[in-house]
């Protein structure tokens, strides 16, 4: 989708802070960042959001993918979060499907 910002990141039309890729999937620095590492994995096709995912396979590899981003932060021990936005009440404003990796200071609980 030309449209889309996050599309245009994997076109290398805009740039980002990249961190990993493998065939499917990209991993960039947040440009806003909520925490001391907050990075965005996102499957290179598009995808609006879970509501329109039907492709389990895609998403289940995105957590994964998502998980091994953390462990590369250096992560996995101390913990991180993994949120997936979805519409407009949850605080999407990007309609490509991107799972945050928050981590690096102690989260709360609710999420605001
Ligand atoms: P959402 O609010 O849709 O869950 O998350 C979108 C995220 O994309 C936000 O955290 C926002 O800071 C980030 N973002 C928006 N535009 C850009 C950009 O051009 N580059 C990068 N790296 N992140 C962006
Ligand atoms: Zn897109």
């Amino acid at each position: 989708m030309s449209d889309c910002l996050f599309c245009r990141i994997v076109a290398g039309e805009i740039p980002a802070n990249r961190v990993t890729e493998t065939k499917q999937f990209l991993a960039f620095r947040d440009i806003n960042p909520q925490a001391p590492t907050h990075v965005l994995a996102i499957p290179k096709q598009h995808v609006a959001s879970l509501n329109e995912a039907d492709d389990a396979m895609l998403i289940g590899e995105l957590l994964l993918f998502a998980r091994d981003v953390a462990a590369g932060e250096g992560l996995a021990d101390d913990g991180y979060r993994v949120v997936l936005n979805t519409n407009a009440g949850a605080g999407q404003t990007v309609f490509h499907i991107h799972a945050h990796i928050l981590g690096g200071r102690a989260m709360r609980w609710p999420p605001g």
